[in-house]
């Protein structure tokens, strides 16, 4: 056969820094988009809230009426010591070991 393929075409790859979302920033529970200033391409990634077993150790749920529970192996440690399978019903904002002075609000994982 007198034609053949050579090569592949050449692989174009967008190299603005705000191409892909930003990965370190932390957002509320929703559906975002992105839109890369450069290219123009989008992409929506949602954002939600684990389960209280996918929560990572160390994770606070905090009371409404002041207080919290950790996330321990076991489940969640009350201030009181003991560990029960949940936070209590009056948990309304959780905060990640890595971000404890942001406390991000549970009522959109309430309302599903
Ligand atoms: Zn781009």
């Amino acid at each position: 056969m007198p034609t053949r393929k050579i090569s592949d075409l050449p692989i174009l790859r967008c190299g603005h820094p705000e191409h892909e979302p930003p990965r370190y920033q932390v957002f509320k529970p929703g559906v975002y988009e992105h839109t890369c200033p450069a290219c123009g391409t989008e992409q929506r990634f949602i954002v939600d809230l684990p389960s209280w077993a996918d929560m990572p150790i160390g994770t606070r749920a905090h009371s409404s009426i002041g207080g919290y529970w950790e996330r321990v192996p076991s489940g969640w440690r009350a201030q009181s010591g003991c560990v029960f399978p949940t936070p209590g019903g009056d948990a309304t904002h959780v905060s990640y070991p890595d971000t404890p002075e942001l406390h991000i609000p549970l009522r959109a994982r309430k309302e599903r």
